[in-house]
């Protein structure tokens, strides 16, 4: 498959779109077509399990990659992940579908592809000739650079180097980055916000003189945020596992739509679930669901997208986002694909905060997507109530997901000619990678330690405790350091 970039620059192969994880004009890489998955696929796909399901549909667009090798490093990757299924679909008693991603190593859904992307980095560099060291750039609103540094830790030929807003992730996210080891690792927290951390990676990226002195010391930089397209691709499968599931399970007809709703923060997640409409899964809506930061919600709205506005946190930090990096692929399909288009408009953002669609792309961005919010309340009371009702423990994000998938049904059960479709609630972390919000959600008890949390959640619930969550506990801190935004240039070379 060929890829090209959303704002005009390069074609390259599946293997190149990983290996520099953005264009060199800043744009993104997309596929130059999205491939299908036929009728006769689907059925076959059935009888699979999640890392042959996933092979089947990554080998399209990675298909200078070996096939057996791509099916087994799927497997590797996937056998990290407790209990087997690395993307069960779980339905409470009310008759909702929670889709869990948080079985993985460090118990977040990022863990569904960055346990893969190392594999498609590594054989990536092979197949395009790359002989320096990779240097993995990461800016993280806590669960990505947890989950990147867990998978790349003292793999040969590459170094990482995460980057946290101070005082922006949960103290559970941030004692797992700093507790993390390798010898290839480096965590930073960095004064601002995440958009700050983004911003600061994404300007080294697109910097010659930084490239260049990166590449004195003998590396290549690649990404391992969403922005990456190898990112990007493993999250496309588990809505076809989930879809595939519910049709094996008989809760549906092959054909029949499902809607999907997705708490949202770089709009990566929910636009794997657009990609994979485009492939040809019978998705209805996709439920964009933000938390107090909602300038997505508005968007949606009102096709203006308009990033001046406050920054709140909130207690679904991973999701305190105000410019979601990956909305820009989502325009360049709404454009027609028109690349000056969407240069245009992203250089209007970085200029004024702001751009705003056509009326006939607002109106397909409204045949697919429907988006809402919920304060920082609403969420407490519907993990609660969840939990209280049904006996189903959900962490603060999925729960920002829930009330505004609740929301959607309501006003779908009003209108009598709104096709009766199943919901798919995506769950994006355990419980317990936010406990002390977690708990002070289901019992209104404030703790100030995360492993009092831990416990009472687990006395609570009875719900499992990860070994990744009860491993971080003796772990000596590694990772100290704080810098300003424009020291993490100095930062980094200090690290190489
Ligand atoms: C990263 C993350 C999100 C947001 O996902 P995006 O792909 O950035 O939209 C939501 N919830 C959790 C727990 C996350 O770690």
């Amino acid at each position: 498959m060929e890829f090209i970039g959303t704002r005009g620059e390069g074609k390259v192969t599946g293997a190149e779109a990983v290996v520099k994880g953005i264009a060199e004009d800043g744009g993104l890489f997309v596929p130059a077509s999205f491939p299908q998955v036929t009728p006769a696929e689907m059925e076959e796909m059935l009888g699979m399990d999640y890392p042959e399901r996933a092979a089947l549909i990554l080998k399209k667009y990675f298909g200078e990659y070996p096939e057996e090798e791509l099916l087994e490093e799927l497997k590797k990757a996937y056998s990290s992940f407790e209990d087997g299924d690395p993307a069960p679909l779980v339905k409470v008693e009310n008759g909702t579908f929670i889709l869990e991603l948080f079985h993985g190593p460090t118990c977040a859904f990022k863990d569904m592809a960055l346990s893969v992307l190392p594999y498609l980095l590594r054989k990536g560099c092979e197949l395009c000739g790359v002989k320096e060291k990779i240097l993995i750039l990461t800016a993280t609103s806590g669960d990505t650079g947890k989950a990147a540094l867990e998978s790349f830790a003292d793999k040969e030929g590459v170094k990482i180097a995460v980057f946290y807003p101070e005082d922006g992730v949960s103290k559970m996210q941030k004692l797992q980055m700093c507790t993390q080891d390798g010898e290839n690792v480096s965590v930073t927290a960095v004064r601002g916000n995440f958009d700050d951390c983004q911003t600061g990676v994404k300007k080294i990226m697109g910097s010659e003189k930084c490239r260049s002195s990166i590449a004195e010391k003998g590396y290549v930089i690649s990404s391992a945020n969403s922005i990456n397209f190898g990112r990007l691709a493993p999250q496309i499968c588990y809505y076809f596992s989930a879809y595939l599931d519910l049709v094996s399970s008989d809760q549906i007809a092959m054909g029949d739509r499902v809607d999907f709703a997705v708490p949202t923060g770089n709009f990566g997640n929910i636009l794997a679930g657009y990609y994979a409409k485009k492939m040809g899964l019978p998705v209805g809506t996709l439920i964009c669901a933000s938390n107090t930061n909602n300038v997505l919600t508005d968007f949606f709205r009102t096709g203006t997208y308009d990033r001046k506005r406050p920054f709140y946190r909130t207690m679904s930090p991973s999701m305190d986002i105000l410019v979601s990096s990956n909305l820009e692929r989502l325009i360049f399909e709404l454009s027609g694909r028109d690349a000056a288009l969407t240069a245009e408009r992203m250089r209007s953002l970085a200029q004024t905060g702001r751009y705003t669609l056509r009326a006939e792309e607002l109106k397909e961005l409204k045949e697919n997507f429907c988006a809402g919010w919920t304060s920082e309340d609403d969420t407490v009371e519907c993990v609660y109530e969840f939990f209280t009702e049904y006996g189903y423990p959900m962490d603060t994000h999925t729960g920002v997901a829930m009330h505004v998938a609740e929301q959607y049904e309501k006003k779908r059960e009003d209108d009598p000619s709104a096709e009766k479709r199943k919901l798919v609630v995506v769950s994006t972390a355990s419980p317990y990678k936010c406990p002390q919000d977690v708990l002070y959600a289901l019992t209104g008890n404030d703790v100030k330690d995360s492993f009092k949390g831990v416990k009472r959640i687990n006395l609570l619930t009875a719900m499992k405790v990860p070994e990744a969550i009860k491993s971080v506990r003796y772990k000596p801190i590694r990772f100290k350091t704080t810098v300003s935004a424009d020291k993490m240039f100095d930062e980094l070379m200090k690290f190489l």
